[in-house]
């Protein structure tokens, strides 16, 4: 006897897709194969016959949680609802505006988190600003994972990214960079009269991304540290960093995050303030350098980098486009975009697809098999996916921002049943989880 069944599934790992059934007990994977479901009697049987069952997506790149900086409704509650709305059982949370850069900070928020979460998280700290931190104090309370800016608003001077990146290296930590050169910006923006959103992607160049990745790619092997690149933008930028992963004697991974794949800085004149993100949009032809960089395993993994705000927030960005926050809700809608413009449109395979969003992101986590896999053993995080065509619309969704960039388009992949920890925890796109389901996951040093 087994709490649940799910039978018939194709099931999806990196290594390959096979037909067959999973059983699930006390919240872990208890079999999985063909023929598994002969074996079992269940407490409740789902039949994913024509479904797809991937791990449950593993986002290490998303901002949920800030009590100085977003409205009420938005926080680690209802954004981790939209989360495990989405497919996301796992999500590793980045600091926004309020610092996370001493023990106390860290606990605190951990604290606040864990009463809140449908979904088991960790967290990162950051945005470190000043090298003059506790490094080893701050891993103790449960992360490795240390974040900071080339670029303002939390932009740290060379010398504060390299000090940092000698302290978490040696401590056994990484440092993932947000890679802009603030001097390009600065004189990108100078040139630009008038505040319609179509100068926006002006006021970020290609060249400030390519600078900074090249040289904090330098950074991090002098100072011996890991390193991670976040939200790469364009098909160059993750060359750059390619040429830099091969050559690296530290550990170099590369992000890419949805919107990138999804959007050319052609669609701003349409879309406008919805989008709004730092990397801005590149031209159509480094969205598709960046596809093959995803394919060709230049990029490492796919996160969201979600940024919550209300559609009434962004509308006034028409008026005034530097006004609003940058950054897209887009948690809920990464996996949906991924299976219906990636996999259904021929441009990755389903087992890429589990690479990139589940497995990879999970070792890079540090809580790999644990999660991103359907190994004998593990939670029992599984995404069931139905093929249905659909149009994209934000009230489908969880997200209480009442919006989505995706309006409107037309896709094929759609999230049925989300299982996390054994639970049922979502279906079509309905949450049945609570806040405080999810656990924290203290994630160990590298070395
Ligand atoms: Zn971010």
């Amino acid at each position: 006897m087994v709490d649940r069944l799910i039978t018939d599934a194709r099931i999806v790992e990196p290594t390959g897709v096979t037909t067959g059934d999973i059983a699930i007990d006390d919240g872990t994977i208890a079999d999985v194969g063909p023929d598994v479901a002969k074996r079992y009697d269940a407490d409740d049987r789902i039949d994913a016959d024509d479904m797809v069952a991937l791990p449950g997506v593993v986002d290490i790149h998303n901002h949920m949680h800030d009590e100085a900086l977003f409205p009420d409704g938005i926080d680690f509650g209802s954004q981790t609802a939209s989360a495990v709305a989405g497919g996301v059982t796992t999500v590793i949370e980045l600091p926004t505006q309020t610092p996370v850069t001493s023990p106390e900070a860290f606990r605190e928020k951990r604290e606040a988190c864990e009463d809140l979460s449908h979904v088991d998280f960790g967290l990162v700290a950051g945005n470190v600003e000043d090298a003059d931190i506790d490094v080893e104090d701050i891993m103790a309370a449960g992360t490795r994972d240390f974040k900071t800016f080339t670029a303002e608003p939390y932009l740290a001077d060379d010398a504060t990214i390299v000090e940092v990146m000698a302290e978490v290296g040696a401590a056994g930590g990484k440092v993932r960079v947000h890679c802009e050169t603030q001097g390009i910006l600065d004189h990108a923006r100078e040139q630009i009269e008038g505040d319609d959103p179509e100068v926006y992607p002006d006021s970020r160049p290609l060249e400030a991304e390519l600078d900074a990745i090249n040289r904090v790619g330098w950074f991090a092997e002098y100072a011996d540290c890991p390193l991670h690149v976040v939200h790469v933008s364009s098909g160059s930028g993750a060359r750059e960093g390619g040429r830099f992963k091969s050559r690296a004697n530290v550990p170099v991974t590369l992000e890419t995050c949805p919107h990138y794949l999804a959007f050319s800085d052609d669609d701003v004149a349409d879309l406008g303030p919805f989008l709004k993100v730092n990397p801005s949009l590149k031209s159509v032809d480094e969205v598709e350098r960046l596809w093959d960089a995803v394919q060709d395993g230049t990029i490492d993994l796919i996160a969201s980098e979600h940024f919550p705000t209300y559609r009434e927030e962004r509308e006034r960005g028409w008026e005034d486009i530097w006004e609003p926050y940058a950054g897209l809700p887009s948690i809920e809608t990464m996996l949906e975009f991924l299976v219906s413009e990636g996999v259904h449109e021929d441009r990755l395979t389903w087992p890429r697809l589990a690479e990139l969003v589940s497995a990879r992101p999970a070792r890079e986590a540090g809580v790999y098999p644990k999660k991103g896999s359907l190994r004998v053993g593990t939670d029992a995080d599984i995404v069931l996916l139905r093929r249905e065509a659909y149009e994209v619309s934000a009230d489908d969704l969880e997200f209480v921002g009442g919006w989505t960039p995706y309006e409107g388009r037309q896709w094929t992949g759609r999230v049925d049943t989300v299982i996390a920890d054994g639970e049922v925890a979502a279906r079509d796109h309905r949450v049945l989880s609570s806040p405080g389901d999810g656990d924290f996951l203290a994630r160990e040093p590298l070395r």
